[in-house]
């Protein structure tokens, strides 16, 4: 390699070999049944469109305040009003995306070292998140219920965690934590006084009892939730964080010399989003939910998924990647758990596609299976 296309070892941290094999699975195939997708197959509400179109012809295109439009963490505020204690006490900064926010908390906190604590399975970002900040994963797995054991997250803090991060409901197992487990985790995150950061990009995604998030029963928590999901707008790189003042102010900073601010006109849709009804999306995924529970619970004993679109699905032998190539050759794309997990015994199946589309591929994982 030249001298001069040397690469920082940081990056040397970051490993993107399960995606690539995931993406080699997919290039064999034409036009295949893909479960596999982390986005909505609704579109942006119409009136979301149109305002960020009014936006851009009224001019709304330059850098906006780095922590974000008033309007739109005026009205990010008043969700929190509703929800927080704490809410009027605390800054809001608009990021591009859940994933601008979990970067720059992760940079903004974590020293080489210093441990961050996540549950197995997790969302993908997490581990070469904590990586490139120079980190170290502390995975605690939730295997077989997916459900969080305090016990097994108490033993995993020491004096060297830098965090805590929870995502209630769960990419990839769609688990919906309870307000009781909530409880008695802010309760543990207290007593040994742990900054939690809670990744709440799927809230409006439950299907058997309301969302609770852990910011109400423990403050020292940063909250992060987005837009990409609830309103379709993965492409738009808005999402926001709010938390501890001293731990936002830093995060925006370091967003003034990053991410600059998100883009203007998304914004500006935020805002018009934010009051729009989308129940009946949020209706038609508990149905793609009860079709994969219906279709998988008996070839394949899968835990019921509560939330998010994603079923996290026992392997046949307990091997996801034989079982993820068998599903290729029948047309269809789902995950191998070693994507998301330390552990290759289960896939992770999306059900954001058309009825149709599911029908079609559960009916071909069941046969398989
Ligand atoms: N957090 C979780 C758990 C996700 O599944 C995703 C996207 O798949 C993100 C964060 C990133 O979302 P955003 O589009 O807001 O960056």
């Amino acid at each position: 390699m030249r001298q001069s296309h040397k690469i920082a070892d940081r990056m040397s941290r970051l490993d993107a070999s399960g995606i690539r094999k995931v993406f080699d699975l997919a290039a064999k195939l034409d036009d295949p049944i893909s479960l596999a997708i982390g986005q909505p197959d609704f579109d942006i509400p119409d009136p979301a469109k149109e305002e960020a179109i009014r936006a851009i012809r009224a001019g709304i295109n330059k850098y906006t305040q780095t922590q974000g439009t008033a309007e739109l963490r005026d009205a990010i505020a008043a969700e929190c009003k509703q929800e927080f204690p704490w809410a009027d006490e605390r800054p809001y900064l608009v990021t591009s995306g859940v994933s601008g926010a979990l970067v720059l908390a992760m940079l903004a906190l974590v020293d080489p070292g210093d441990e961050v604590v996540f549950t197995d399975p997790y969302f993908v970002m997490y581990p070469h998140l904590t990586n490139l900040a120079g980190g170290k994963c502390v995975a605690v797995g939730t295997y077989p219920d997916f459900r969080p054991d305090i016990q097994k997250i108490s033993d995993a803090l020491t004096d060297k965690t830098r965090m805590l991060l929870l995502n209630s409901p769960c990419n990839p197992t769609g688990t919906v934590y309870t307000e009781q487990e909530l409880k008695d985790i802010a309760e543990l995150a207290s007593k040994r006084d742990i900054l939690v950061v809670s990744d709440e990009i799927y809230n409006a995604f439950c299907y058997d009892r309301p969302f609770a998030s852990i910011g109400s029963y423990y403050d020292n928590t940063l909250i992060m939730r987005g837009f990409s999901k609830t309103y379709a707008m993965t492409g738009w790189r808005v999402g926001w964080c709010t938390g501890p003042k001293a731990i936002i102010e830093k995060m925006t900073m370091l967003q003034q010399y990053s991410f600059v601010c998100a883009p203007s006109m998304a914004q500006a849709a935020a805002v018009v989003a934010m009051g729009l009804d989308m129940s009946s999306e949020i209706a038609a995924y508990k149905r793609k939910r009860d079709m994969v529970v219906d279709a998988l619970s008996a070839p394949l004993g899968l835990v019921r998924p509560e939330g998010a679109f994603y079923a996290f699905v026992p392997a046949p032998d307990g091997n996801a990647t034989a079982f993820a190539e068998k599903a290729v050759a029948g047309n269809v794309l789902i995950i191998p758990g070693e994507v998301f997990s330390e552990s290759n015994t289960h896939f992770r199946l999306s059900y954001a596609t058309t009825d149709e589309k599911l029908a079609q591929g559960l009916e071909i994982l069941a046969s398989l299976a």
